[in-house]
This record gives structure tokens, C-alpha cells and sequence, in this order.
């Protein structure tokens, strides 16, 4: 069903008397695509592996496509030169500064124990073809690299240059991959515009696609430790005070802890649009919140994912504590994450947890602090590309802008200053995600067309009438 509104689309847009060759131009491109994704599924990328052999994969694929040496720059953190970055840079006329792309390459650790098939290679299987990586993110890495190659065979000059950085060291650390970059090298890959195709809501629900969220903002993460200490003693004489008391005391209160519910324009936008996929109460909730009553939040609030949508949280996450089965406990202690709506503070939120916290005896320390990582404003003229390219795809599709609960490179770029923006290509059900999980796969068709549509984004976004 879905391929056959996809081609009416696609004869839609290529009617006219190069129809035939923009369809096999289309169907060449998409192979270029599932070629290269089969590449990458074959490499092992997890952090202790690294990235140099897909970095090579694709070198070698855009030397073959016509591209120079001197547009592959191959670089690397010099501490640890396992982690590899491909940046590759399209030339175009100098209209206004590059466009950036964010492709990481890395992967989560996947034990072929605990899948059905390997994770290190492509497994074509009732139409779904299977492997670590398959959606996050081998597959729009695989989509951006045929769009390149296309557009070089094709001649085509952007209004500006469009740089792909290749990148390693998205699921780890970061301290190899783009943050890096952009502060060891930034002249390598400085734009004006960022899209990223590790984010965003391309959504496909009950066998069809329902809607297009465009990734213009994301929570940043802090992360502390709340410890309690005490001089402890022999377990056959407790006394009333006590670390571990004293610390699950403090966290009980942090439990009943929320914060404020609060809208930024991303959120607004989102539950003005999401409203219509909504029926009774949450409908008329969804509606009441988008035109600014807060309270209609509370309601929504009772599901975890609008939870995380509407305010910033903080959970504890792990714990330990004591030292002997017979001593009372010296030192208790908890790690506790909170994720940041865009616009709130490290700072801020610490002091908020202070206060739930009530103890001053409990020591807050920063153990991961935040990347600030501001919203990149859901303008009219960025929302109105994405739509045209989208609807010339599938015609009447939803399109909104989203928040993404949990963070991507995009906090790097967007710290830096650098407008960020969501390109997923690939539909995924929204009942079903499999990144970072088991038997992780890319429905073929949906590769097919996402290759067709990162093509024509790519080209929207790097030619007249773009950002
Ligand atoms: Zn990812």
C-alpha cells in the first residue's frame, strides 16, 4: 500500500518528459543506498572497535562517485585515533555559509547471543533488512551518502557547500566525535545550518505513515550524585542517625518532587498538531495546552512520554551503599539524572533538587554536567521547506516540529551556536522501536524511499530559496 502511494507520488513529481529517468535515477539511488547500509551493518562500529574501516568503506565509495581527495578529509582525535570522522565536503558557490550534516557511525554493543540474527551484517528478511545499526543510524548514513553521490553524478552544484561529517563517538563518551570536532577543527565542519538525521519523528503507525516531526530542540542531561555520610559504627548498636536513612529519606522526597509543567514553542506546535490523532479528553487536553493553559497538562502528564515532553525530570537511577553486613553505614550514596527542558539551567535545577531534597547534609555533586543545548527556532520558512519536501513524498502528511526526550550531536552544534534541525529519512513504527534493542531492522521499501527523500532534502536545503 505504502509503495504504491509512493510511486504515485514520485510520478506525480517527475511527470513530464524525463519521468522514466528520474524514476531510475530514483531506483539506482536507492540501491546506492541498501549497497552502502550493507556495508556498514558489516563493520562492527561499538566504541572499543571504532570507525576507521567505515570511514575507509566510504572513502573508497566517494573516490569511485567522483569525489576528489581533497574533498574526504579523514581526522581524528589524536588520543585516540580508533575514532575516526570522514568529513566530506561538496563545493558549492558561496552563497552564505555550509550546510552541515551529522552522521555517526558508531554503534551500541549488540551480543550476537542475544539476537535472532548476526548484528554485524545485513540480513535481508520478510522485507526487512536486519542489523546493529539498521535504524540508529547506518541506514540514514547510507541514505546521506547516496544523496552525495547522486548530486555529484548529476553535476550539481549547491548554493553553498554541503559538509557530511561521518562522525564516531555519538553513544559513548563523546569526547572523540563532534564535540570534539568543533572544537578542535571547527573550520572543517562551521555551518550556519545543521540537519541531523539521527532525530526527529518520521512515524509510521497501523501499516501507514502518520506524521513528519521535525527535531528542533532536545533535552539536555545533567547528572548528580546526592551522598550522605556518617561516622557508622557496629550494627548492634543502630543509633536514630544513619546514611542510608538519611539518603532514601531524601529520595522518597525527590520521588514526590515535579517540576513546573512548561511549554516552549516546539511543545506548543507539537500538541497544537498532535491533537488531531487524539480523540475525548486527551484531544481536548492536547488542545487547551497548545493555547497556554498549563493545567490541561496534568492530565497528559500521567503518561511517562508527555511526562518528559512537558517538564524537566530528575530520577534516581543507581545506587550503593554501606560497606559490612555488621557496620552501620559510613557513606550512602545515589546518581540521579535529570533531563533539562530547553532553557533550563544546570544550576537551576540543581537548587530546585536541593530544595525537594531538604537536607543539607545530602551533598549534590555534578557527575556528567549538561551541554547546553538551546531550541533551534521552529521558524515559517524552515517548516515550510521540510513540509514541501515531505508532502512532494506523500502528499498531506502532518508536519510538525518535535522535542526529543533523550539527546543527539545536535547539543554540540546547537551549544555552538549553529541552528540544528532533525532529517530523519526512514519511517519507523512507533510501536515497535528496536534502536539501541534487539533484532534492531529497516523496512526495505521505507529504506527505498527515505533514500529518495533525503535527495530531494538535501537538494532543498543547499539551493535557492533555503535557510
Ligand atoms: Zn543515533
Amino acid at each position: 500500500m505504502t509503495s504504491l502511494l509512493w510511486l504515485g507520488a514520485l510520478a506525480g513529481f517527475s511527470a513530464g518528459a524525463c519521468a522514466a529517468s528520474a524514476d531510475s535515477a530514483s531506483a539506482e539511488n536507492a540501491a546506492t543506498a541498501k549497497a552502502i547500509l550493507g556495508d556498514l551493518l558489516a563493520i562492527d562500529t561499538t566504541y572499543e572497535k571504532g570507525t576507521v574501516a567505515a570511514v575507509d568503506v566510504l572513502r573508497k565509495r566517494f573516490l569511485a562517485g567522483g569525489f576528489t581527495e581533497s574533498e574526504l578529509v579523514v581526522v581524528a582525535n589524536p588520543a585516540n585515533s580508533t575514532q575516526a570522522h570522514l568529513v566530506v565536503r561538496m563545493k558549492g558557490h558561496g552563497k552564505g555559509k555550509p550546510l552541515l550534516y551529522l552522521c555517526h557511525l558508531d554503534v551500541v554493543a549488540a551480543k550476537p547471543e542475544d539476537w535472532t540474527l548476526p548484528p554485524f551484517a545485513m540480513t535481508e528478511k520478510d522485507g526487512w533488512l536486519y542489523g546493529r545499526g539498521a535504524m540508529d543510524m547506518k541506514s540514514e548514513d547510507a541514505n546521506v551518502a547516496a544523496a552525495l553521490l547522486r548530486l555529484k553524478h548529476e553535476k550539481y552544484v549547491p548554493d553553498r557547500d554541503i559538509i557530511v561529517d561521518f562522525s564516531p563517538d555519538e553513544e559513548a563518551g563523546g569526547a572523540e566525535g563532534v564535540g570534539w570536532l568543533l572544537q578542535a577543527h571547527r573550520d572543517l565542519i562551521d555551518a550556519s545550518l545543521s540537519l541531523n538525521p539521527d532525530s526527529g519523528t518520521a512515524a509510521f503507525r497501523n501499516g501507514r505513515r502518520v506524521f513528519y516531526g521535525v527535531q528542533t530542540s532536545e533535552k539536555s542531561y545533567v547528572t548528580f550524585s546526592a551522598e550522605a555520610t556518617n561516622k557508622g559504627g557496629h550494627s548492634s548498636e543502630p543509633r536514630p542517625d544513619n546514611a542510608i536513612y538519611e539518603l532514601t529519606a531524601a529520595l522518597n522526597r525527590l520521588q514526590a518532587f515535579e517540576f513546573p509543567i512548561r511549554l516552549t514553542n516546539t511543545t506548543r506546535d507539537f500538541y497544537a498538531s498532535q491533537a488531531q490523532f487524539e480523540s475525548g479528553g486527551r484531544q481536548t487536553a492536547m488542545r487547551a495546552l497548545a493555547n497556554g493553559d498549563l493545567s490541561a497538562g496534568k492530565e497528559l502528564a500521567a503518561d511517562p512520554t508527555d511526562n518528559a515532553q512537558l517538564r524537566t525530570t530528575c530520577v534516581a537511577t543507581m545506587l550503593e551503599a554501606g560497606h559490612a553486613e555488621n557496620a552501620l553505614p559510613q557513606r550512602a550514596r545515589a546518581t540521579i539524572q535529570c533531563r533539562m527542558l530547553p532553557g533550563d539551567t544546570q544550576e537551576q535545577t540543581r537548587a530546585a533538587l536541593e530544595k525537594a531534597i531538604a537536607n543539607p547534609n545530602i551533598k549534590l555533586t555534578v557527575t556528567r554536567a549538561a551541554t547546553n543545548s538551546p531550541e533551534s527556532p521552529p521558524t515559517k520558512q524552515i517548516m515550510a521547506l521540510y513540509t514541501k519536501v515531505v508532502r512532494s513524498m506523500w502528499p498531506g502528511l502532518p508536519v510538525m516540529p518535535s522535542m526529543d526526550a533523550g539527546a543527539s550531536d545536535s547539543k554540540y552544534t546547537r551549544s555552538a551556536g549553529i541552528a540544528s534541525y532533525g532529517a530523519t529519512s526512514n519511517f519507523f513504527d512507533l510501536e515497535d522501536m528496536r534502536a539501541h534493542g534487539r533484532d534492531e531492522r529497516v523496512k526495505a521499501d521505507r529504506l527505498a524511499e527515505g533514500a529518495e527523500f533525503a535527495y530531494r532534502l538535501m537538494k532543498a536545503f543547499s539551493g535557492p530559496g533555503a535557510p
